[in-house]
């Protein structure tokens, strides 16, 4: 089977696969608490309690999308092992490179991706 990547590239793109994987890993570990259902304060006013379910909303959503990239990362370190990282997993064409460097995990070309977004 031939490689989509050169080998340096591979490893590069697996070290910043290893970079953004501990990146979001620590993130989730530092966010964990304050996405706890936060006791609210007594004698918090309407607004600021307001204020503060919404801004935890955000970040249990922003939590939801790392968790996800996370997953992504796995499978994108599976795909460097069997040697088709690199590839558009839908039209089979590499992927390319700055796309990679933006988005180490992505398993879909900018075309493919654009188009998945499109119909759902
Ligand atoms: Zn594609």
């Amino acid at each position: 089977m031939t490689q989509a990547l050169d080998e340096p590239t591979r490893l590069a793109m697996r070290a910043a696969l290893e970079a953004l994987d501990e990146r979001l890993s620590t993130l989730l570990t530092n966010t964990e608490s304050a996405a706890q259902q936060v006791p609210l304060k007594e004698n918090a006013s309407r607004l600021s309690r307001m204020d503060e379910m919404h801004n935890q909303s955000i970040l249990r959503a922003n939590r939801t999308v790392t968790k996800n990239r996370l997953m992504a990362i796995q499978k994108a370190f599976a795909r460097i092992e069997d040697g088709t990282y690199g590839t558009c997993l839908e039209c089979l064409e590499p992927i390319a490179l700055p796309r990679l460097h933006a988005y180490p995990e992505a398993s879909l070309c900018l075309a493919c991706k654009a188009a998945g977004e499109a119909s759902s």
